[in-house]
């Protein structure tokens, strides 16, 4: 099934609930659209959604299960594919410990992505030693996989410069890469870990249905903030968030003139309803008080309707056959497991840590 001459993508999501429209074209479209050219591997981070949610396992398991059917119903075909479980990966787990002697801990502390997490999950002082660590771990969970490239959101970017820094550190310290090297030529300097490059999707964050934080600007579109339109949503219940969702608040009946920049109802035509020419000419008439907020969400939730529908169609198909995902992860926890031992070995031995060869793990 694994095809050497195709360089390798990898990328993931927390099982902290189902796959939502910020997904689909933060990374999702683009893990589709590249199954050809590269050989894909897509992580379910389970372990990682124990850093919020510790008290419900039940939970995090039932989501695993959601996020590989969604990805499955979105297009994701297993025969090219991998989807795999991030605890039945133990390597990943192993290399974690190393890494994280990599990066120092206020480096760690100042990743502007975990700090927006604390504050929009309202996380407190109160969130577990894990917590800051699942960035480490994730510089493991990509560079196990020595991957070309890595599909993410723009949230992702600073945890994806953390893991640029483990490559070119590991590689100068334990494989004698000069740090005067240009970063795509690590591995061809004799590194092991490629400074990897992230692809972001053609929308970096979008926002949420709902009213903006309290700094004013527009959330994320998120899994954990309630403010989402997931891929498993039935046309009803797309209807009804549509049409509840927040636009421009100062906008009081149709014939205001409404805001376009910054309203979420707006972006979303932007980047979900492929004619142009209505979106342009409507955004005009809102503009100007010609439209109102009702008329515009109802095209919208035909456009998004219509982008959903093959979706819940290959949904209905799997979900006549319920064995079809877990015979994909643990399948795809099996090719997982074949790459990532390697580079554990690789890694072992430019540590000089490698004292025993491996046993061979029991993959099922
Ligand atoms: P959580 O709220 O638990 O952090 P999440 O909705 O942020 O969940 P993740 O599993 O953290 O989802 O992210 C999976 C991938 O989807 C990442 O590459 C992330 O950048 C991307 N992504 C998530 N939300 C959005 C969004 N609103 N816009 C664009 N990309 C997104
Ligand atoms: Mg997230």
């Amino acid at each position: 099934m694994s095809n050497p001459a195709k360089p390798r993508l990898l990328t993931g999501d927390t099982p902290t609930g189902r796959l939502h429209l910020g997904h689909w074209v933060g990374s999702l479209e683009n893990r589709v659209a590249l199954q050809d050219r590269y050989e894909c591997y897509f992580l379910v981070a389970n372990s990682h959604a124990f850093t919020t949610r510790a008290e419900r396992p039940d939970e995090i398991r039932q989501s695993v299960l959601d996020i590989a059917t969604d990805s499955l119903a979105a297009g994701i075909d297993p025969a090219r594919s991998a989807i795999f479980v991030q605890s039945e990966v133990p390597a990943i787990a192993e290399l974690t410990f190393f890494f994280a002697m990599l990066l120092p801990f206020n480096r760690v502390m100042r990743n502007p992505t975990l700090k927006e997490e604390i504050r929009d999950k309202g996380l407190g002082d109160t969130y577990p030693f894990g917590f800051p660590l699942y960035a480490v771990g994730q510089t493991a969970d990509i560079l196990a996989f020595r991957p070309e490239v890595v599909p993410v959101g723009e949230d992702q970017l600073a945890h994806l410069e953390m893991t640029r820094e483990v490559a070119r550190r590991f590689d100068q310290l334990y494989c004698g890469v000069d740090p005067a090297t240009e970063d795509d030529a690590y591995v061809a300097r004799g590194g092991l870990f490629p400074v990897v490059k992230p692809l972001l999707g053609r929308v970096r964050r979008l926002p949420g249905t709902g009213a903006p934080g309290p700094d004013g600007t527009l959330l994320k579109m998120s899994k954990s903030l309630g403010n989402a339109i997931f891929l498993s949503d039935d046309a009803a219940t797309v209807e009804r968030k549509v049409m509840g969702m927040y636009t421009d608040p100062a906008r009081k009946r149709a014939t205001d003139p409404g805001r376009v920049e910054g309203n979420p109802l707006w972006i979303y035509h932007e980047t979900f309803n492929r004619d142009a020419a209505w979106v342009a000419e409507h955004e005009e008439a809102y503009r100007n008080g010609q439209v109102g907020d009702v008329a515009v969400k109802r095209k919208l939730v035909e456009v998004l309707n219509a982008l959903l529908e093959p979706i819940r169609e290959r949904r209905r198909a799997l979900e006549a056959r319920p064995d079809t995902v877990i015979d994909v992860l643990r399948d795809g926890t099996r090719r997982a497991n074949a790459v990532t031992e390697e580079t554990l070995a690789l890694a072992k031995h430019a540590l000089r840590q490698d004292f025993l060869p491996r046993r061979k793990l029991d993959l099922g």
